[in-house]
């Protein structure tokens, strides 16, 4: 399981969709303001994006492995936009 600041950004992040739909830097400034360090947590997420998407979906990230219904480079959050957004 992903660590609970992580886990505390994700919370936050989907959180002020509810005031902000958009990753807009009114957005990132809210998120901020409850995860000032929701860099380091977001980059955790994409550090560990194969690994943790396929503990979720049951998947296998072995291309070799008979469990794999699809190849590992498949796997990845649907919410790609927060793990490469860049804003300052
Ligand atoms: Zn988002």
């Amino acid at each position: 399981m992903a660590p609970e600041p992580v886990i505390s950004y994700v919370i936050i992040h989907e959180l002020a969709h509810l005031r902000e739909m958009n990753h807009t830097k009114k957005f990132w400034k809210l998120v901020a303001h409850h995860c000032p360090r929701w860099r380091e947590q977001r980059k955790w997420l994409k550090d560990h994006q194969t690994e943790f998407a396929a503990k979720l979906l049951g998947a296998c990230v072995s291309n070799t492995c008979a469990k794999a219904k699809e190849p590992a480079k498949t796997v990845s959050f649907r919410h790609d936009s927060d793990i490469t957004h860049t804003d300052s």
